[in-house]
C-alpha cells in the first residue's frame, strides 16, 4: 500500500467527530477539489504491507481487554476503538484497502471510510461506515459524482457536501431534496476551510460563514446536520499529523 502517514488524533468531522481516532492516510488522488487541504497526498508518500499497517494501528490504538466488554459493531461504543481510511482518494487501491478493511474488522475496529464518492463503492464491507462526499460546483468536480454509490448507502453512512458559497448550498439542497427524499442516510453540510489558513483558529477561515449556513438550513429546514472541522479549531489550521 501506498500510504502518507498513520497517526492519531480526535476526529475532527461526521457523526463520530470528538472521538479519538487512528487516521491511515492513503497517497494519491485523482480529483482536484479548489479549496483541497490534502494535496501534501498528490505526490510522495511510503509503501507499507498490510502487516505493518495493522501492527502500526494496534501499537497507536491497542484493542481493549476482553474483560472490558466486548466490541459491539451494532451500537457506538466507545469502547470499539476507532480508525478512519483516508486520503487522498483512499479507493484507488482498493484492492489492498479492502483486504486491510475487512482485517481490522475481523479484530474488532470500528472503520470510518472517508472518499470523494467518485470511485466505486460496491465492494466495501458493510460494516464499514462510509462517509461519501458530493462534490459542489465550488470544488470544481462535482461532474466526478458516481451516482450508482447512493444505491449502496445505508442509514450506517454519511454523505458529506462541503460548501465555498451560496450557490453550493442551493445545489446541495436541490440534490438533498430531489435525490435523497427517502434515503436512511445521514447529511453533513460543512464550510470549506481556506487552505491557506494559517495561525489563527476561527470561523473567519472558513470560505463560507457556518452562521449563515445555520441560518440558511434552519429557514429550510433541511434534514441534514452542520459539521465543522473542529480539529481546525483545536489545532492550528495549517498543522499536519492532527
Ligand atoms: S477528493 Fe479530497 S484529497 Fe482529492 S482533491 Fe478533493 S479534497 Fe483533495
Amino acid at each position: 500500500m501506498h500510504l502518507i502517514e498513520i497517526y492519531k488524533s480526535l476526529q475532527g468531522e461526521s457523526s463520530f467527530a470528538g472521538l479519538p481516532c487512528v487516521f491511515v492516510r492513503l497517497a494519491g488522488c485523482n480529483l482536484r477539489c479548489a479549496w483541497c487541504d490534502s494535496e501534501y497526498t498528490f505526490k510522495g508518500g511510503y509503501r507499507m504491507s498490510e502487516d505493518e499497517v495493522v501492527a502500526e494501528v494496534e501499537r497507536l490504538s491497542p484493542l481493549p481487554h476482553p474483560a472490558d466488554g466486548a466490541p459491539d459493531v451494532g451500537h457506538r461504543s466507545s469502547l470499539q476503538p476507532l480508525v478512519e481510511i483516508t486520503g487522498g482518494e483512499p479507493m484507488l487501491q482498493e484492492r489492498e484497502l479492502i483486504s486491510l478493511m475487512r482485517r481490522l474488522l475481523t479484530l474488532g475496529y470500528r472503520l470510518l471510510l472517508e472518499t470523494s464518492g467518485e470511485r466505486p463503492l460496491e465492494f466495501v464491507p458493510a460494516e464499514v461506515h462510509k462517509i461519501v462526499d458530493v462534490k459542489c460546483p465550488g470544488s470544481g468536480e462535482h461532474l466526478r459524482f458516481r451516482s450508482e454509490n447512493l444505491a449502496t448507502l445505508t442509514a450506517r453512512d454519511e454523505l458529506k457536501f462541503v460548501l465555498a458559497g451560496r450557490d453550493d448550498y442551493d445545489y446541495a439542497r436541490e440534490f438533498i431534496r430531489s435525490r435523497l427524499s427517502g434515503s436512511p442516510v445521514q447529511i453533513i453540510l460543512s464550510p470549506a476551510f481556506r487552505k491557506d489558513a494559517v495561525g489563527i483558529r476561527s470561523a473567519e477561515n472558513c470560505l463560507l460563514d457556518p452562521r449563515l449556513l445555520a441560518e440558511w438550513m434552519l429557514a429550510d429546514n433541511l434534514p441534514a446536520r452542520l459539521g465543522l472541522q473542529i480539529h481546525k479549531f483545536i489545532w492550528e489550521p495549517q498543522l499536519k499529523g492532527v
